[in-house]
């Protein structure tokens, strides 16, 4: 059987054998009661890690954006999104069907708003206007091949926002990967968020879960919402325990993933009828445009993945090639080979 090379998603990533260790091992009570110690722990260095006061363990990113959009607007509200975030494209509806709220797309050309963007869209006092409830970031861009936003852009929004009272969450999915981009601690990135959203299951390698943070009264009222979409979990530590090893051992090497992305978007480039802008890959994701195979994407993806290569669907020609700790140098550089491959078969 063909080796088969994953670059589908960071979230097929395995836990390690420390984790699975510490998961058996760990300590834990239930924690609807609030009683087990592990996810206590979990809790309060997630909190400590994007500096604010409090955290919750939520067993997916989704659930977490849906809690803190549950947890900040009241239904019949619009909430301001680029059309490219996951809360808006990837979730289901989830803000409609759950939260009773309407979203506001505004297209930016890079991934953040401008501040005169946010206080055109923010709606004001006319009898007939939906109120304004809530201003979405995603940093990393998933969407726009894994941008990454400057936190002083990330501010100026929120100084917007909060002018008018409107509170602000991140999705922060790859906060971290964010974090090692620009090489600062990912609580510079969270400073003047009301809420964020990040993944344990992702880069991190934790099997399960992530964590929203916030204000004490924030995820006090989230704690409630995640008990009323059936979050609440009982000896949660046994997965918290990997939780606690990806916020202290996992994060430093996310640099190695941005490395290899770098290295395989330069290779990718240099492919025939491949094309990817390279100016975007900025931390563990790389777009290319197959456009000149002239093949749809979905025969693309059966293609490669006969030869074992795996990769997911970005637009009519494009791919998305995710690194993560279960990809290697060797992965990368048969990646390419695979690509080649194809490429001189293709034209
Ligand atoms: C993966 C992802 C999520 C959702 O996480 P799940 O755990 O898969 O529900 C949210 N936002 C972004 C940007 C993501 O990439």
């Amino acid at each position: 059987m063909t080796k088969l090379v994953d670059f589908r998603s960071d979230t097929v990533t395995k836990p390690t054998a420390e984790m699975r260790k510490a998961m058996a091992e760990a300590e834990v009570g239930d924690d609807v009661y609030g009683e087990d110690p592990t996810i206590n722990r979990l809790e309060e260095l997630a909190a400590e890690k994007v500096g604010k006061e409090a955290a919750l363990f939520v067993p997916s990113g989704t659930m977490g954006n849906q809690i803190a959009a549950l947890t900040h607007t009241t239904p019949g509200q619009e909430v301001i999104t680029d059309p490219r975030m996951h809360i808006f494209m990837y979730e289901v509806g989830g803000l409609a069907k759950l939260g009773g709220v309407q979203t506001r797309t505004i297209e930016t050309a890079d991934g953040c708003y401008t501040p005169d963007q946010v206080r055109s869209a923010i709606r004001g006092e006319n009898i007939h206007f939906p109120e304004t409830g809530l201003v979405c970031l995603e940093n990393t861009l998933n969407r726009a091949g894994g941008v990454v936003i400057a936190p002083e852009r990330m501010n100026a929004v929120a100084d917007v926002a909060h002018e008018f009272g409107i509170p602000v969450h991140l999705d922060g999915a790859r906060l971290f990967n964010a974090a090692v981009a620009l090489g600062v601690e990912a609580k510079v990135i969270c400073e003047k968020m009301d809420s964020v959203q990040f993944c344990l299951s992702k880069g991190l390698a934790a099997p399960v879960g992530s964590i929203l943070a916030g204000s004490s009264e924030f995820v006090k009222r989230a704690r409630k919402m995640r008990k009323v979409l059936g979050g609440g979990m009982r000896q949660a530590g046994i997965l918290g325990a990997a939780g606690i090893i990806a916020l202290t051992q996992m994060v430093d090497r996310l640099l190695e993933d941005h490395q290899r992305a770098e290295r395989l978007a330069v290779g990718l480039a240099e492919i025939a009828g491949v094309s990817v802008d390279l100016e975007k890959v900025q931390s563990n994701i790389v777009v290319a445009d197959c456009g000149g195979w002239g093949k749809d994407v979905d025969s693309l993806i059966e293609i490669l993945a006969k030869r074992g290569l795996m990769v997911t669907p970005f637009g009519p020609q494009h791919l998305r090639m995710v690194l993560h700790k279960d990809l290697d140098d060797a992965d990368v550089e048969e990646a390419l080979r695979i690509m080649s491959e194809v490429s001189r078969e293709l034209i």
